[in-house]
């Protein structure tokens, strides 16, 4: 099996689903096989819960205060695993965590997960990519209609409920690009992230 949980800089990442709602044109996915110290992170199958659990169990956390769930895959698409997992971690563990997400967890949940989200997760970083609804629905390809509304709706309800929240873009944007992005971040007040490419 592809490893469930693993390192990149200073932090610890866990990969609890390849599955994915979104498609986007810079997905890592298709690029390479693994991040940091992961040789890969496609499962063959899906890892269960108790797999997962048994992950963090084992996994040695010391020098590290955070779990982030990321991955190769969108963790909100197994919203039962990164809920259990997340409190687990937390539990015994007693790390932080934090979710990266691409913001469509509610349109495929079929309901407004936040309220969920909030008793396990202390910080959310969402994925923002683009500064208008057609520039991201390019980018992005999201499988549910209206995926850039969607993708608002669930940051500003995590803003109310989780408060530490971002939107995060990549350095390789256009500056005019970036621009509009830090207007988008300044209107809905959430602050924005600007990485830079892995
Ligand atoms: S949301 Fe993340 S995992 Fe899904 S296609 Fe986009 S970059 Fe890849």
């Amino acid at each position: 099996m592809a490893d469930i949980l693993y390192t990149y800089k200073d932090s610890v990442y866990a990969n609890i689903t390849n599955k994915c709602n979104c498609r986007c044109t810079f997905c890592i996915r298709f690029v390479k096989d693994g991040v940091g110290d992961a040789d890969t992170l496609w499962h063959q199958t899906n890892p269960t819960l108790t797999q997962v659990l048994d992950a963090i169990r084992d996994f040695d956390f010391s020098g590290y205060n955070e779990l982030v769930f990321c991955g190769y895959g969108e963790p909100t698409c197994q919203l039962d695993i990164l809920l259990e997992a997340a409190a687990y971690a937390k539990r015994e563990k007693g790390l932080k965590i934090r979710l990266n997400t691409n913001g469509q967890g509610s349109a495929e949940n079929g309901r407004d997960i936040v309220p969920e989200l909030a008793k396990v997760i202390d910080s959310v970083s969402v994925s923002l990519n683009a500064p208008s609804k057609e520039e991201y629905e390019a980018v992005t390809k999201p499988l549910h209609p209206d995926g850039f509304e969607h993708m608002l709706e669930f940051t500003r309800r995590c803003r109310e409920e989780i408060k530490d929240v971002r939107w995060s873009i990549v350095d390789v944007l256009p500056e005019e690009k970036i621009e509009r992005c830090r207007a988008l971040s300044k209107e809905h007040n959430i602050p924005l992230k600007i990485r830079k490419k892995a």
